[in-house]
Formats: structure tokens, C-alpha cells, sequence
């Protein structure tokens, strides 16, 4: 069995809004740039792989949208249909910074159908691991409000499907994302059989969510905020001392990872400081976690990650350990980013700090 991928060129074709970065245009702010979460990021990581063959050692395809019946499960009827008839007019905006051009709507239930093939794959034993390029995102969206450029919840789609399908019950997402996994706690938030853990930096988007307080039904939801200025070490650190026994406590039967790559030291969205051997290294323990608890099944689905340059030699990083495989594309800003990664003082204490919040969740 090999790793199953799951991407698609019309994921590429979403777009919408009149975005400067993430500021409306008008008054002072001049036109041009466009919202961050463009193509190219994701499009460039396909492309570095066929480059490398990467592409070639992998079971690379596209998959059947998610159906209405699935987005159902999810999201209300009243939001749907709103989606669907603007996205038949000429494209909108519901939520925030969550904009659609025409046809919008099958986009994104495109883009949630990457993520269920991805996670019935796994879970039907057709391949070893599986990775979905999924666009738009989705772990901000939340039953009825996207936003964040999110406009349906991928994950939460895949995993109501896998429930309703009968192939799995207990599941874990952990979401590696520079931003918190808003839309996913929210509709997984009392559900026990659904653990949420989201790592991110505090105070970024939202603001007003992914607090420690915040633990839902029976515990099952952990937020990890990190301080701007994280690097590898805490990153890992955080793994080995919260997320791997989290995991263990809560005994899934599949792990999903939400794989943002804006936690990348290049992202004009996030102020860490991770490359490519930093989500090779989180890839390889979350397989480890997978092996150990649940057969090795494991979907990653993308998330955010707005370094045009750097996401695509993150995401071969995570798809070579997911894989196994010869091809390479070591990253370039490797070397530049390793030396600027935090000193033993800092580290020393926010690892402190990551002890109290292991304590604080009972670990
Ligand atoms: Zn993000």
C-alpha cells in the first residue's frame, strides 16, 4: 500500500473578493496583491512534485465532490442554500474574509470531497496514509459562518461522513495550523468522541477563541497557545508532551492532522519560526502516534500557508514522510531559518510554560 493524494486543478480556480492582504480595498488601501490565501501556494507544491517525482510515488488523484447529504451533516440547510445561490449568481461574501467567485459552492464541496477521499482511504484500508490539497480551507468554518477563507468545514465534513458510513466512531484532530481550528471545535465541541487539540499562536486569528478554558465534552478539546517566536524545539516539544499523550488518552481509531504550513518562519501570517525539516519531523511522530494507537491510519488534510516560496518545500517535506519516498526537495531556506531559531533561554521558558499547560489538561 502507498500514500493515497488527493488533489485537483479546479481546487486551483477558487477565487473572489477585492482583497489587498487581508485588508479591504478602497480608501487608502491601493488595489492589487489579493488576499494571501492564493493558488500558488498549493499549486506550486504539485508542481515541485512532479518535478522531484514525488508525484510518481504516490497514489495521486482527484475525487467525487462531497455531496449536499454530506455538507448537510455540517453545515444548516440555510447556509448551504445561501452559499449555492450566490455562488450561482456571481460569487459573494456570507462571512469574513471568506469570499467566492461563481460557482464558489462546487468548489468547496470539491475541496471537502479531497479531504473524505482522503479519510475513507485510510479507513478503508486502501492506502497506507493519505494526504488532501484541499482549497478553500476549512478549519475556521463553522456551521453557519465561514470565515478566515474558509467556507465549508473539510474535516468535520469527512469525519461525519466516516461516522455516518459506520468505518469509524472515536477520531482525533490535531491541527498544526498557525490559527486556531475555530470551526472545527466549535462543531465538534460536544461530541466526546471527537478529540479537537489545536496548536497555534496566541492572539492571531480569532482573537476571541482557543483559549486553554475551552476543554468540551469530557475534555475532549485542548488548545495549545504558543507565544509568537516558537521554533522547532517547542514545536516538538509540545508533541511529545501534550499532543502524544493526548492522543493515547483519548485511544482513536484514526488520527486526522488539519496541516497548515503558516507556521512557517516565512508567513506573512504567522510569526513562527518552522521549515521544512520541522514539519518533516511532526509528520514522522504523528505517524508514530497512528502506528501505536490505531493501525497507522492517518489523513492529513491542508490547511493554511501563505509563503508562495516556502509552503511547497514544507508540504514535500510532510508528503516524503508520509511516503517514504527517494524523491527529495530539501528545503532552501533550511540552513538561514535552523539559525534563527530561538535561544536556550527563550526555549527554556516556554518549556516551562508547556509543562503547566500538560499539568493543566491532566497529562
Ligand atoms: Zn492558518
Amino acid at each position: 500500500m502507498r500514500t493515497a493524494f488527493f488533489h485537483d486543478e479546479r481546487c486551483f480556480w477558487h477565487g473572489g473578493g477585492n482583497y489587498a492582504l487581508t485588508l479591504p480595498v478602497g480608501g487608502l488601501v491601493q488595489p492589487g496583491g489579493g488576499l494571501p490565501e492564493s493558488p500558488e501556494t498549493k499549486r506550486r507544491l504539485l508542481n515541485l512534485m512532479r518535478v522531484t517525482g514525488l508525484l510518481a510515488e504516490v497514489d495521486a488523484g482527484s475525487a467525487p465532490a462531497a455531496t449536499r447529504e454530506d455538507l448537510a451533516r455540517v453545515h444548516p440547510d440555510r447556509y448551504l442554500d445561501a452559499f449555492k445561490a450566490a455562488s450561482d449568481r456571481s460569487g459573494g461574501e456570507l462571512g469574513l474574509r471568506a469570499p467566492f467567485g461563481p460557482g464558489g459552492y462546487e468548489i468547496a464541496a470539491l475541496s471537502a470531497g479531497l479531504a473524505k477521499a482522503a479519510l475513507f482511504a485510510v479507513l478503508e484500508g486502501r492506502a497506507e496514509n493519505a494526504y488532501a490539497l484541499s482549497r478553500p480551507p476549512g478549519h475556521h468554518c463553522l456551521p453557519d459562518w465561514p470565515n478566515g477563507f474558509c467556507l465549508l468545514n473539510n474535516i468535520a465534513i469527512a469525519i461525519r461522513a466516516a461516522q455516518a458510513a459506520g468505518l469509524v466512531q472515536r477520531i482525533a484532530v490535531v491541527d498544526w495550523d498557525v490559527h486556531h481550528g475555530n470551526g472545527t471545535e466549535a462543531i465538534f465541541l460536544d461530541d466526546p468522541r471527537v478529540l479537537t487539540l489545536s496548536i497555534h499562536q496566541e492572539f492571531n486569528y480569532p482573537l476571541d477563541t482557543g483559549g486553554v478554558l475551552t476543554r468540551g465534552a469530557e475534555g475532549a478539546n485542548i488548545n495549545v497557545p504558543l507565544p509568537p517566536g516558537c521554533g522547532e524545539e517547542s514545536y516538538l516539544e509540545v508533541w511529545d508532551r501534550i499532543v502524544a499523550p493526548a492522543l493515547a488518552r483519548h485511544a482513536p481509531e484514526a488520527i486526522v492532522i488539519a496541516c497548515g504550513f503558516d507556521a512557517s518562519a516565512m508567513d506573512p501570517l504567522g510569526r513562527m519560526l518552522l521549515r521544512g525539516e520541522s514539519y518533516r519531523a511532526l509528520t514522522h511522530r504523528a505517524m508514530a502516534a497512528a502506528g501505536a494507537l490505531c493501525g497507522g491510519r492517518l489523513a492529513l488534510v491542508h490547511e493554511g500557508g501563505y509563503s508562495e516560496v516556502h509552503v511547497p518545500f514544507c508540504g514535500h517535506a510532510v508528503i516524503e514522510a508520509l511516503s517514504g519516498a527517494s524523491a527529495s526537495a530539501p528545503d532552501p531556506l533550511g540552513a538561514t531559518i535552523g539559525a534563527r531559531q530561538p535561544g536556550a533561554r527563550w526555549v527554556a521558558g516556554v518549556s516551562d510554560y508547556i509543562g503547566a499547560l500538560a499539568a493543566e489538561f491532566g497529562l
